[in-house]
């Protein structure tokens, strides 16, 4: 076997980068490991400003013919990855899990599944672009979404394959060829999907893969002239670094960030759906960023959520992700742990109350954790935590309640439990978030738009509002036959 293959949970994945179609190894590697044990599943290429340069001038070269690719035969191969997808299906679940410690569960029904169909939902919505032509005295208006160029593309740990082909998917469908660069802490899917686009025939060089520490390939890839879009998954800090490095191209970004989103349990809810929806927020060990973190319930049933909450939150298992029962698996990273638990150490500093956890678990695991007694001002309920780390807080009237849901820099989401229609009119209309739920969670169709406001991003992903970022939208008038007045 290749020195450059690894096995991982009977999988073999090539630890090179994959640029103009070939694997590329780097001289320096990074070590991935598994946060379910702490064991090293590989050593992996580590990318410089060389092999960043070499998959942008490979995603470069690809253009022209990948652009000029129709329609029809760009959404056939996207349909062939999903395809491949769909056959790998089991070892891209085995692989993720092992990687990243999210549940296995979760990737053979939902993640996965979802993974194939962002290829076969983009492939579709390709073919359906269209903008009905109009006319200005008597010349004819017509929108074209053409292929931008190359892209790149920068994802994070939390939801690997997902996020990345959620941005890959629409920009090979508009033309345009990628650089996909994953995290550090998850890169196994990425090389994967490499292997997978392959083998659905996709030219060499469309899809390109550049793995490293995004400190010392992302400038390379994000400051380069040649790059088109930027679409970029993760924080807040790295997003500015990356709109400063961009700015000198003015590259267009796209800029899907954190959260601190809000659940509304208003006293008309049905409360023991308002528990479980507290309850899921508790997913991938709360590392998602449309989390609803900040439960703030009104006053009056606070005490009886408080209590379902608790009885719901408690029949939760926490363990090896890789078991069919388990609910809550590891964090993602020692580093990820410790940042939890500075935020709790400091929340029951400040003088916070855990109603459940408050305190790590064995190894790298982190017990579920509801914090009252919380102020509005202070860190715990200000700053993104990415872990298993609820707030609750109390609301006397709507008013209140919508004050405090809008009361931090971020807008990624908002959730609303109550059983009066008007009402959720009402507070989903004053609500700043970029997807609102109501009575509902994480329920989420591709051809919605998706992005957050204020300090959750930039811009809208998701159907027409992919292609709109990832094309250059053009509109060309033609005069009618022999028209001669310019007036
Ligand atoms: P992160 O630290 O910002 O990293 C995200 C990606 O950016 C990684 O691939 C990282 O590479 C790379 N990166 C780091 N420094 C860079 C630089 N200077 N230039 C270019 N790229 C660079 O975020 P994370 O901790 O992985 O992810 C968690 C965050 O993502 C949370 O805030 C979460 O809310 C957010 N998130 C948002 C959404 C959404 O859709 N809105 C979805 C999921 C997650 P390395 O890590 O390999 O160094
Ligand atoms: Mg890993």
């Amino acid at each position: 076997m290749s020195t450059h293959l690894t096995t991982v949970a009977g999988v073999a994945v090539d630890t090179r980068h994959f640029i103009g179609g070939e694997r590329v190894a780097s001289t320096e590697t990074f070590t991935d490991v598994s946060p379910i044990d702490g064991s090293v599943l590989a050593e992996i290429s580590r990318g410089t400003a060389m092999e960043a340069a070499a998959a942008v001038a490979a995603a470069k070269a690809a253009f022209p013919a990948w652009a000029a690719t129709p329609r029809a035969e760009r959404a056939r191969l996207l349909h062939a990855i999903a395809d491949g997808v769909e056959r790998r299906l089991e070892e891209l679940a085995l692989v993720e899990t092992t990687d990243n410690g999210a549940l296995l569960r979760s990737h053979r029904r939902g993640v996965m599944p979802r993974v194939a169909h962002n290829f076969r939902f983009f492939a579709d919505w390709l073919l359906e672009l269209d903008h009905e032509d109009f006319t200005t005295r008597g010349h004819t208006n017509h929108v074209t979404w053409d292929p931008a160029g190359p892209c790149v593309l920068i994802t994070p740990w939390n939801a690997p394959l997902m996020l990345a082909t959620w941005k890959v998917a629409p920009a090979l469908a508009a033309g345009d060829t990628v650089v996909l660069k994953p995290a550090e802490w998850s890169p196994l899917t990425a090389s994967l999907l490499a292997d997978i686009a392959t083998e659905a025939g996709l030219p060499a060089g469309v899809l390109n893969v550049v793995q490293g520490y995004g400190s010392e390939v992302g400038d390379p890839l994000t400051a380069h002239p040649d790059v088109r879009r930027i679409s970029f998954t993760g924080s807040v800090p790295t997003a500015r670094h990356i709109a400063a490095s961009a700015a000198a191209n003015l590259t267009p970004l796209s800029l899907e960030l954190g959260g601190k989103s809000p659940l509304l349990v208003f006293a008309d809810a049905d409360l023991d759906l308002a528990a479980d929806l507290a309850v899921e927020q508790y997913d991938n060990a709360g590392q998602v960023c449309l989390a609803a973190t900040r439960i703030l319930v009104e006053a009056p049933v606070a005490e009886e959520f408080t209590r379902r909450f608790t009885e719901k939150a408690a029949a939760l298992r926490q363990g090896d992700p890789r078991e069919e029962a388990t609910d809550i698996g590891p964090t993602i990273h020692p580093r990820q742990l410790e940042k939890i638990n500075g935020f709790v150490r400091r929340a029951l500093e400040a003088g916070a109350r855990a109603v459940i956890g408050g305190h790590r678990g064995a190894g790298q695991y982190y017990a579920p954790t509801l914090l009252t007694d919380v102020r509005q001002d202070s860190e715990i309920v200000q700053e993104e935590v990415f872990g298993p780390v609820l707030t609750l807080q109390t609301f006397d009237d709507e008013d209140e309640a919508v004050r405090l849901a809008n009361d931090t820099r971020f807008g990624l989401a908002a959730t609303v439990a109550t059983g009066d229609a008007d009402r959720a009119a009402r507070v989903t209309a004053r609500l700043v978030a970029g997807t609102v739920w109501v009575n509902c969670f994480f329920v989420r169709d591709l051809k919605a738009p998706f992005g957050g406001s204020r300090h959750s991003g930039v811009g809208r992903e998701g159907g027409t509002w992919s292609f709109d970022f990832y094309c250059d939208v053009k509109n060309t008038v033609t005069a009618p036959k022999g028209f001669k007045d310019h007036g």
